[in-house]
């Protein structure tokens, strides 16, 4: 045989090998696996790549350097059942009256998240998903609002709004409840966080050669109670402040716990094409601690959670999906509310997305595809309608506590919130009061009231 013809019938072959490995469908053009993290009561400034030096957390600060880390990056609502259910849902949550914390009631039908509602994790199973939850659900303690009759396969975690981190320890009534699994009491055999990674580690071994899955995983730390292990508080000695001590110590327990889930994406060959979110469901609390100083730093923003102030619900916020999107900084004001689109998305579902939500799909604007802004407006309101409201347009911002003040600030040059140019920009308050009325139509009263507090400071009864 002629040299050339052998050389000829190599390349051929070579050229059919490369073919079908091409029409084997590589890895990456099938549908991303979707793991949503969030934390619960973190502050701004509490993790490595938000700019802590006082709190080692390597393994977020690994995904960071995997992710685009949005810098504008917000929440629907300055605490937690709110935002869960825009986070569920993809719309802004006072469009269906969930503007508060619904209380502990097992027997009550309407404190969770309303049954009209078409959720995140339904759709996805729509798409073909398998679909778990692992952590705190706080979205309606009535056995209709289980999160297995709201679109996951599996649940495991604390329904309620918290939990003791410690099993036996101390804590109230809703965070001593024992712990579920797909509708069962189970037992808590360890620190809570360090439970609920390895739950969710479990999960992602467990689904790693089947269909693609979405896991959403809701750790409650470091929301109170203060409750830390050892190991980690004899680490973090150079804190002198014991309660910010302690909350540190939860977080560096929640990084561990992340960093777990991350090595078994890693270990099971699916981290390339799995698109994780990790945000704050809204900043860290303002409590004082033992020392009278409040011990979470939201720093450089102004207000902590329940404010809508950027400290309520501007959060550390990444979106890394090694084989799409480009790890660096995104600036334009995005949501939370765009997870549910953004996934459907990436899953190529689009078609299932409803039309009634306020997300948008991020991935033309996170691609680089185009660089206009992902929203004209977003929108934040705590209290019901006349309460506190909040509205971002481009780098203004117009907040409004109660119906009497109005306080714009120019976010670009001020994110701190400290130069109200009211005054100055009428005709831009103007515009976004008017914005908040137009916005307002679309929202309705709260149809369940928070156990506690929660109402703005300008619509408190006398008693
Ligand atoms: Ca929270």
């Amino acid at each position: 045989m002629p040299l050339e013809s052998a050389f000829l019938r190599f390349f051929m072959r070579l050229l059919i090998l490369f073919a079908s490995l091409l029409l084997a469908a590589p890895v990456w053009a099938a549908k991303p696996n979707v793991l949503l993290i969030v934390a619960d009561d973190l502050g701004y400034n509490d993790v490595g790549f938000q700019g802590s030096k006082e709190i080692p957390t390597p393994h977020l600060d690994k995904l960071a350097a995997q992710s685009l880390r949005c810098t504008n990056g917000y929440v629907s609502h300055p605490f937690c059942s709110p935002t869960r259910a825009g986070l569920m849902t993809g719309r802004y949550q006072h469009r269906f009256g969930h503007e508060n914390n619904p209380a502990w009631l097992p027997e009550s039908t309407t404190a969770g998240l309303a049954l009209s509602e078409t959720t995140f994790p339904a759709l996805m199973q729509q798409a073909g998903y398998a679909t778990g939850a692992v952590g705190k659900w706080h979205l309606g303690a009535h056995p209709q609002f289980h999160p297995m009759k709201r679109g996951f396969d599996e649940y495991f975690g604390a329904l309620g709004g918290g939990h003791v981190y410690f099993p036996g320890d101390k804590g109230g009534p809703e965070y001593q409840i024992p712990l579920n699994r797909n509708g069962k009491d189970e037992a808590q055999t360890k620190y809570l966080t360090e439970q609920f990674g390895d739950e969710a580690a479990a999960f992602v071994a467990r689904h790693a050669d089947g269909k693609p899955w979405m896991l959403y995983l809701a750790f409650n730390a470091p929301h109170t109670p203060l409750q830390a292990p050892q190991e980690w508080l004899e680490k973090l000695k150079h804190i002198e402040n014991t309660s910010r001590r302690t909350y540190a110590a939860m977080i560096c327990a929640l990084d561990a716990a992340i960093g777990g889930v991350m090595a078994k994406l890693d270990e099971t060959k699916q981290r390339e094409n799995t698109l994780i979110y990790f945000v704050s469901d809204n900043g860290g609390p303002n409590l004082a601690g033992k020392s009278g100083t409040n011990f979470t730093d939201n720093s450089p923003l102004r207000g902590a959670k329940g404010a809508v102030y950027e400290g309520g619900m501007r959060v550390p916020f990444l979106v890394s999906w090694p084989v799409k999107i480009k790890p660096g900084v995104y600036d334009q004001p995005v949501i939370a509310l765009d997870f549910l689109p953004t996934s459907l998305a990436a899953a190529e579902s689009s078609d299932l997305t409803p039309n009634n939500l306020d997300g948008v799909n991020l991935l033309p604007f996170l691609t680089g595809e185009t660089s206009a802004a992902p929203h004209e407006l977003l929108f934040w309101r705590s209290g019901g309608p006349g309460g506190n409201n909040a509205v971002r347009r481009g780098r203004m911002k117009l907040v409004r506590l109660g119906q009497t003040t109005a306080e714009l600030y120019d976010l670009a040059a001020d994110v701190g919130e400290t130069k109200n140019l009211a005054a100055e920009k009428p005709e831009v308050v103007k515009d976004l009061t008017a914005a908040i009325a137009e916005w307002e139509k679309g929202t309705v009263a709260p149809t369940f009231e928070s156990p506690k507090a929660g109402k703005p400071t300008a619509k408190k009864k006398k008693k």
